[in-house]
């Protein structure tokens, strides 16, 4: 809620499912936001309004692939015409297309890139002026513990979370001085779509690299977000956060 007890307006890309999901559902209860959350396709998006009106929530459903630039700069301003200003922004959206560095084709480098890092520049550069004018924003990002450990076989997807890393520090300097902060958030493994792929076996591997012995879950990271996108967290800038069970 906004200091002149307007609601504050929350875009969360990638909301569709797994820790996207959760952080919308969280921002819209605890936050007491208007949530707009992307999916690619159009029921996606749909499913979107209905957890929100089934939850008796404020929010909504949008289309959006981020691999599109166009499109991201076209629905930004749609929304900020819509509702004036989106004060909180969380680049959620994400994808793998893991090969060793040796292999990897010149798209699966790129699409990675597109979609984990610079989707976060577009989005944020659109944000940014109204929310400057409000003299208060929250930039969050979801990174990876990937970002700071790297993976064999994820070159590009570590590449583009680290470089998350110094957006988020970079930025944050930038735009500290009109109250907008910016933060990324790092999961370990969470318990989504991209982590259902693995067998037993490789899931009872990484379970053992956890030190709490546990798989998160997605409301884990939404708890972090949640309160990152609070006023209770004014102070706070240009962090990464892990949350990770203690594996880093
Ligand atoms: P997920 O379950 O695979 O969901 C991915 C979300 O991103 C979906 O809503 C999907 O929309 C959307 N998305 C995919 N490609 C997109 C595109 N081109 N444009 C716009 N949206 C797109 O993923 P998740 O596990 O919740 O991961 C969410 C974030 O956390 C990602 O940034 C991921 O890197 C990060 N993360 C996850 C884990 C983990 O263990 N799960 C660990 C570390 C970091 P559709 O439903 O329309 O496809």
């Amino acid at each position: 809620m906004s200091q002149n007890g307007q609601p504050k307006i929350a875009f969360v890309t990638g909301a569709s499912r797994g820790i996207g999901r959760a952080i919308a559902l969280k921002l819209a209860s605890e936050n007491a936001c208007t949530v707009i959350g992307t999916a690619t396709s159009r029921a996606g998006a749909d499913r979107i309004s209905k957890f929100f009106s089934d939850a008796g929530l404020n929010g909504y459903g949008v289309v959006l692939d981020v691999h599109e630039t166009g499109q991201i700069q076209k629905t930004l301003a749609e929304i900020i015409d819509r509702h004036q200003s989106i004060d909180i922004l969380i680049n959620n959206a994400g994808i793998t297309r893991d090969n060793l560095l040796m292999r990897m084709k010149e798209n699966e480098w790129y699409d990675v890139i597109k979609v984990n890092l610079d989707a976060a520049y577009f989005t944020s550069k659109a944000c940014l002026r109204t929310m400057m004018k409000a003299r208060w924003g929250r930039i969050i990002q979801i990174g990876s513990v990937i970002g700071s450990i790297g993976n064999a076989g994820q070159s590009n997807y570590a590449a583009a979370k680290a470089g998350l890393i110094g957006l988020t520090k970079s930025l944050a300097c930038e735009v500290a001085p009109r109250n907008i902060t910016v933060n990324l958030v790092a999961p370990g493994f969470i318990e989504t779509d991209m982590v259902a792929a693995l067998s037993d076996k490789q899931r009872q591997q990484l379970v053992e690299h956890i030190p709490n012995k546990k798989i998160g879950k997605p409301e884990d990271i939404a708890h972090m977000v949640c309160f990152l996108a609070s006023y209770r967290a004014d102070y706070v800038t240009g962090q990464v956060i892990h949350v990770n069970g203690g594996m880093y």
